[in-house]
């Protein structure tokens, strides 16, 4: 793909702007950088554009510029659907994610996953088991690092592993992973989308260049992503945690079993350290797109067995006056909480934050059955303890500080105490990070019984 002396509109200056313009400045695009951001907030990533021969547009979007571009290519956090890409989308402009314009220069097998939850985990843990196999591989996408910045680098690597959210995957166009992975859907960003439906169909882009040669690893235990099998062009792979399969990978009796075109491998789950039914989910997903793509079973178990998880996920912070505390702030909705209230029984549960517009309701049945007393902050509390609100005690706080000295003082030994905030930050925290650490301080401040 020659990109020399192509009009080149590049959408969002933050990581994945600067990184793109890099590129596309050295494959000799005329290279224009837009935000509607400027001055400070910008500083950091203007800077690293020092030097670079391209024109900036900041504080506003100019319609003719982006009405001039042969290609826009579009950073995550910019929503597809501000006015300047409608015009241009009427216009025929082709509108592309960073990660379709990286995938024109890459030729390794690429895996790629999405679903609501366990995108990092999954990918990180694929990541890993690569290695382990011995082939040079880059990880990246949306869980940090730009997918330009390998093809940028000109490194060279056997394997490449992204995680995709579903931002990402609305602006692809010819992406075509080797290993698509599909791990669950349930109700999430609704604040950005206008339907459910709208952001399944953003997820479902993954698959929708595969070919007869590529796989479709699908988890048959999700009945959105089971009823999606007809529609796959690639071979389906299933994944299971209840059922044997055929051909595919499942949960059996403390291990997991790979079933493929004739062979079987058997892999022992006994020495895993990260635990719970969503993090099966996400090591029988690595395993089999690893497997798929010749790592062998033996070291790709060796990969798993290493593997101590990321924070933020249901991390123990603490056990203290026979409570453990649970920091599980990347559980930003439903479908995350329902795996992490799933994990335990007497459980004060300290939820709330920015809302994104989802129905709670899912978690009624937990909440009844394995929640003594629930702990709202932010401004989703209302909403909570009016959905919620009758299958469990339920307090207000006005700040995580008093929702932590409240939790201490309600939940009595044996219980635990689960941080898992159901909604986003960005109401009383930077990021989900910020809140995490904040969280931990106060819980390492706990006085042990008897100190106080
Ligand atoms: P993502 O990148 O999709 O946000 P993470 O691996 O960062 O996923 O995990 C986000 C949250 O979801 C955490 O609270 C974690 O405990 C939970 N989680 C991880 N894997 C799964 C899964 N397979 N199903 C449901 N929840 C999960």
């Amino acid at each position: 793909m020659n990109l020399s002396g192509k009009k080149i509109l590049v959408v969002g200056v933050a990581r994945t702007g600067v990184a793109v313009c890099h590129f596309l400045v050295k494959q000799g695009a005329e290279v224009t950088i837009t935000d509607m951001k400027q001055g400070a907030a910008l500083e950091p990533f203007l800077t690293q554009l020092d030097g670079l021969k391209l024109q900036m547009e900041l504080g506003c979007h100019k319609v003719e510029s982006f009405l001039a571009a042969d290609y826009i290519v579009v950073s995550p956090g910019v929503p597809m659907d501000i006015q300047p890409l409608q015009m241009a989308r009427a216009a025929n402009r082709p509108i592309i994610s960073e990660i379709e314009l990286a995938s024109w220069f890459i030729t390794e097998p690429i895996i790629a996953i999405t679903g609501t939850n366990g995108k990092t985990t999954t990918t990180t843990l694929t990541g890993e088991i690569c290695r382990k196999a011995g082939f040079a591989t880059f990880v990246g996408g949306n869980i940090g690092n730009p997918l330009i910045e390998l093809v940028d680098s000109q490194e060279k690597v056997e394997r490449v592993v992204v995680e995709l959210s579903s931002f990402q995957l609305e602006a692809i166009d010819r992406f075509r992973p080797k290993v698509a992975v599909l791990l669950n859907i349930t109700e999430d960003h609704l604040d950005r989308y206008r339907s459910y439906q709208e952001y399944i169909d953003a997820k479902v882009r993954i698959f929708m260049n595969q070919t007869s040669d590529d796989y479709a690893l699908l988890n048959l235990d999700d009945p959105l992503v089971a009823a999606l099998a007809g529609s796959m062009k690639g071979r389906v792979v299933w994944m299971s945690q209840c059922r044997e399969l055929e051909q595919g990978i499942f949960h059996k009796d403390g291990t997991i079993v790979f079933r493929w075109d004739g062979r079987e491998e058997v892999i022992s789950t006994a020495a895993f350290r990260i635990k719970g039914v969503h993090n099966t989910e996400n090591i029988m997903a690595s395993l089999a797109a690893a497997m798929l793509t010749g790592c062998p079973a033996a070291l790709a178990q060796k990969g798993v067995e290493e593997f101590r998880g990321l924070p933020h996920r249901m991390e123990l912070v603490r056990e203290v006056n026979g409570v453990g505390w649970y920091e599980d702030s990347k559980a930003t909705n439903v479908g995350s909480v329902e795996k992490a209230l799933a994990s335990f029984n007497d459980i004060t549960w300290i939820a709330g934050g920015k809302d994104k517009g989802g129905s709670y309701l899912p978690l009624a049945n937990l909440v009844k059955e394995r929640v003594r007393c629930m702990i709202l902050i932010g401004e989703a509390k209302e909403r909570i303890a009016h959905e919620l609100g009758e299958y469990a005690e339920t307090r207000m706080a006005a700040t995580l500080e008093e929702a932590v000295n409240l939790a201490a003082a309600v939940t009595v030994p044996g219980g635990v105490v689960l941080f898992s905030p159901a909604c986003s930050s960005f109401d009383m925290f930077r990021d989900y990070e910020d809140r995490a650490e904040q969280f931990k301080a106060l819980v390492r401040g706990i006085p042990e019984a008897g100190t106080r």
